[in-house]
């Protein structure tokens, strides 16, 4: 599990997915997009296949429906073409005048006359000609036609009874495209005389294909194995009509099976196409549609689904978002009261409403946070009450813990010993009252523990500039008391002045940037400033606070 966990985040790194958030946010887009994605390919696959076969049955039915229309036209023109070169009229004057003579003109005229009123009849016919069995034309519907020449050996096709459909072209000056249409005319008797030729257009079957490509994003044309288009569905047809097809595209209609749905590119456009042969012709019809056109739907459909996936990507996203913050901030509340509880801060609780691991761990978290708090008040309160036993201790016992001095007690008790003895032997003494100059300022700047060291060493100083019968103690805070047996006045202020000078001197730390400590001295004479103990310390205690008050560092006596 450990492990699984351990490849999972390493794999997750390097995909930038570090923190809870991003996570969340992957997860939502993935579980919105894999779905969607693979419903929106399959449903576009589907509306694609769906879409193809529709395109593959319209373009099939259209060009079979064309290749069918084409093939029963032609017949109807070569039927028709052997009811005129059947009808006894043309082919007896065509005999007469083939056999000469003096009627010769005569019958041809005739003949001409014929020929004419077939071709006012009917509009598929531009000319009518008569061919002897050399292919030369003999009589024609019109003065001036078009040269006509039938292909070679198209005797032995006519004598089979054969129709011969050839010469298709378009037909720069009629701007349509034609072509040449021969039966073999003979007479009643079976006598081969030649031919019935004539050069039909294609306007009828031209309207065919436009009627057929009606509505319809569809070019629908006819094509020869050779790539030359004949007719078309367009309206201006002549630019498709004069060029060939590409010799690719071509190879693909003829080569491939019937019906086939082709997807090719020629003509500068991309089409669908299908193509159907006309029968007996080589020919093709095809019926082809632009493949962007034909799509189109499908490209709505698909812009559609991406519109809809973005704004479903959005939803989601928000969503993901929000329950994120949701886990996040309960989070970061949670590191900022660790944060607060390492730096001693044990006032902290945090909101347990959030999502239950999160809400257990809050409460957890709280649940810790009260037992350490309980934990520091008693704390607190044991060493509280350590410290008053440690007070009581003191008071009782005659020494100071810090300094090792004389304590205040014990002082009054050698204070009054002295008054007493003074009695006795008349021997005058003096005391100093010693006060460290802005102890506070010096505590609140290194710190109450380094003020202790700084009383140790004061102490230290006073001892060790007194004599053994002078008594030293530590009457309060950052207050000194030494009792000076058998010296007077002037002695007294020596001695002060002794200690003031070394304890600047010694407390001075350059190394540690500290500046001399200085203490300010007032000094008391037994009997001359009181003749009481507690006269005297009061007067010693006057002097003090003038020294204090003139500048402090300085010793100044009770008189002065
Ligand atoms: P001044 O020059 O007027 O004497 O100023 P000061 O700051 O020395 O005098 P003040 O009476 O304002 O402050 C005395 C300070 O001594 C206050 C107290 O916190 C500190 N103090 C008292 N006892 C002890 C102790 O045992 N250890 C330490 N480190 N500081 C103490
Ligand atoms: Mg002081
Ligand atoms: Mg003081």
């Amino acid at each position: 599990m450990r492990l699984l966990e351990r490849i999972l985040g390493a794999v997750l790194q390097t995909f930038r997915l570090d923190t809870v958030k991003r996570r969340i946010l992957a997860l939502a887009v993935l579980a919105t997009l894999i779905p969607t994605g693979t419903t929106g390919w399959l449903l576009y696959i589907q509306n694609k296949t769906a879409l193809t076969g529709k395109i593959h049955e319209e373009l099939r039915s259209a060009s079979i429906n064309i290749a069918r229309e084409f093939d029963l036209w032609l017949k109807e023109r070569v039927y028709e073409l052997r009811v005129f070169s059947g009808s006894y009229e043309l082919s007896e004057n065509v005999e007469k005048a083939l056999r000469g003579g003096s009627t010769r003109a005569q019958v041809l005229r005739r003949s001409q006359d014929y020929l004419k009123s077939v071709q006012n009849k009917f509009s598929d016919y531009e000319d009518l000609f008569v061919l002897d069995t050399t292919g030369a034309v003999i009589v024609a519907s019109a003065k001036q036609t078009a040269p006509l020449s039938l292909p070679h050996g198209w005797q032995k096709q006519a004598r089979l009874d054969q129709p011969i459909l050839t010469g298709a072209r378009w037909d720069g000056s009629r701007g349509r495209t034609v072509m040449t249409v021969a039966v073999p005319l003979k007479t009643a008797n079976g006598r081969f005389l030649g031919a019935l030729a004539t050069t039909i257009n294609f306007g009828s079957m031209e309207a065919v294909l436009r009627q057929w490509a009606q509505g319809q994003t569809r070019h629908l044309y006819i094509v020869k194995p050779d790539g030359t288009r004949m007719l078309s569905s367009l309206l201006a047809p002549e630019p498709v009509l004069t060029t060939k097809l590409p010799e690719a595209a071509t190879r693909t209609f003829f080569a491939g099976e019937a019906g086939e749905l082709q997807r090719m590119t020629y003509d500068n456009l991309e089409v669908l196409a299908v193509m159907q042969r006309v029968p007996r012709l080589e020919w093709g019809v095809v019926a082809e549609k632009n493949y962007e056109d034909a799509y189109r739907a499908l490209l709505d459909i698909r812009n559609v689904a991406l519109m809809s996936a973005a704004w479903l990507l959005l939803g989601v996203g928000l969503v993901a978002y929000l329950l994120s913050m949701t886990i996040i901030g309960p989070l970061t509340r949670l590191t900022e009261g660790a944060a607060k509880v390492a730096g001693g801060d044990l006032s902290v609780a945090i909101p347990t409403d959030p999502p239950r691991e999160i809400g257990r761990l809050a409460t957890m978290f709280n649940t810790m946070v009260t037992y350490l708090r309980e934990a520091q008040e008693e704390l607190t309160s044991v060493n509280l009450a350590l410290n008053e036993r440690n007070q009581a201790l003191e008071t009782l016992s005659s020494t100071d813990v810090l300094t090792g001095l004389h304590n205040r007690r014990h002082m009054r008790d050698a204070l009054n010993a002295e008054v007493a003895r003074h009695q006795r032997n008349g021997r005058s003494f003096s005391i100093m009252m010693v006060d460290v100059d802005h102890f506070k300022k010096y505590n609140d700047t290194y710190g109450h523990p380094e003020g202790d060291v700084l009383l140790k060493k004061v102490g230290e100083i006073l001892k060790s500039s007194l004599r053994t019968n002078d008594f030293a103690a530590r009457y309060g805070g950052e207050e000194f008391l030494i009792l000076l047996p058998d010296q007077d006045e002037k002695g007294a202020v020596e001695v002060g002045e002794r200690i003031r000078q070394r304890i600047a001197v010694e407390t001075e730390d350059p190394a540690n940037k500290r500046q001399a400590v200085t203490v300010s001295i007032g000094v008391a004479t037994f009997p001359e400033a009181g003749r009481t103990a507690s006269v005297l310390l009061g007067n010693a205690d006057a002097a003090l606070y003038k020294a204090k008050n003139s500048g402090r560092n300085r010793v100044l006596t009770a008189g002065s």
